[in-house]
């Protein structure tokens, strides 16, 4: 099963995207994710895209889409995967598209998550992430079980640099500028689905397995 993730920043994809990767057992791939662990480990590509990041721009498509293309030809995505922030731009969108019809591969879904921006705006401050591993938190909707620690790994919680207010409400402007036309994209390709990203984590969760298993 081939899956995009759809939605604003503080949707919900990337707590959805790791649910989905555990039930169906396919990789969850998060171009956030990466670009973050690169910077962390101080690469050349980590230190390209963290300008971009952290003023809330997308980073360009030269160094997102072939990263993504070479993730996805990897074995253990031979059955499917859950691709969680890609595509974020048209072009992102058709060098995948490109690249799976190349195999005769296809996406089977495209799945949008709605937010509306003030409860998005709400949402980012009580966000805490997991540098060590990804792991994602709020501080009132899904709690960590210690205060400031992940349940998974150990390590210390922050909230990214890119969640404070004035850059999420320029990440949301980007959003609608250059990932929202997706939506149309999509629909047209006959793949879209949509959720009431409004709901709480589970019931989103229920929504969308009633998709993927209908
Ligand atoms: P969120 O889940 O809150 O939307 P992400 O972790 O997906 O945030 O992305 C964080 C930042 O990483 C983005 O604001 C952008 O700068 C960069 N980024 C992630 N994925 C892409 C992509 N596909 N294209 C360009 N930039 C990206
Ligand atoms: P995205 O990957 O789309 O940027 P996240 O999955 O990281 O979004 O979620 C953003 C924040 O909102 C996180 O703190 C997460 O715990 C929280 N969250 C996710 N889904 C919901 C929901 N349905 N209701 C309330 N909070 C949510
Ligand atoms: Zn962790």
């Amino acid at each position: 099963m081939k899956i995009v993730m759809l939605g604003g920043p503080g949707a919900g994809k990337g707590t959805q995207a790791k649910q989905i990767a555990a039930k169906f057992n396919i990789p969850h791939i998060s171009t956030g994710d990466i670009f973050r662990a690169n910077i962390k480990n101080g690469t050349e590509l980590g230190k390209k895209a963290k300008g971009y990041m952290d003023q809330g721009l997308l980073v360009p498509d030269e160094l997102t889409c072939d990263l993504v293309v070479d993730r996805i030809a990897q074995d253990d995505a031979k059955d499917g995967y859950v691709l969680d922030g890609f595509p974020r731009t048209i072009p992102q969108a058709e060098a995948l598209t490109k690249a799976l019809n190349a195999r005769g591969e296809a996406l089977d879904y495209a799945i949008d998550i709605e937010v509306p921006d003030e409860n998005i705006v709400k949402r980012m401050g009580g966000r805490r992430a997991c540098l060590g591993c990804g792991a994602t938190y709020h501080l009132m909707f899904n709690p960590p079980k210690k205060d400031g620690i992940c349940d998974v790994c150990g390590k210390e919680l922050i909230l990214r640099d890119d969640d404070k207010p004035e850059t999420v409400q320029k990440r949301l402007n980007v959003y609608h500028d250059q990932t929202q036309p997706l939506i149309q994209y999509y629909s047209e390709a006959g793949i879209l689905k949509e959720v009431d990203g409004t709901k709480d984590i589970n019931e989103v969760f229920d929504a969308i397995v009633l998709i993927l298993e209908g």
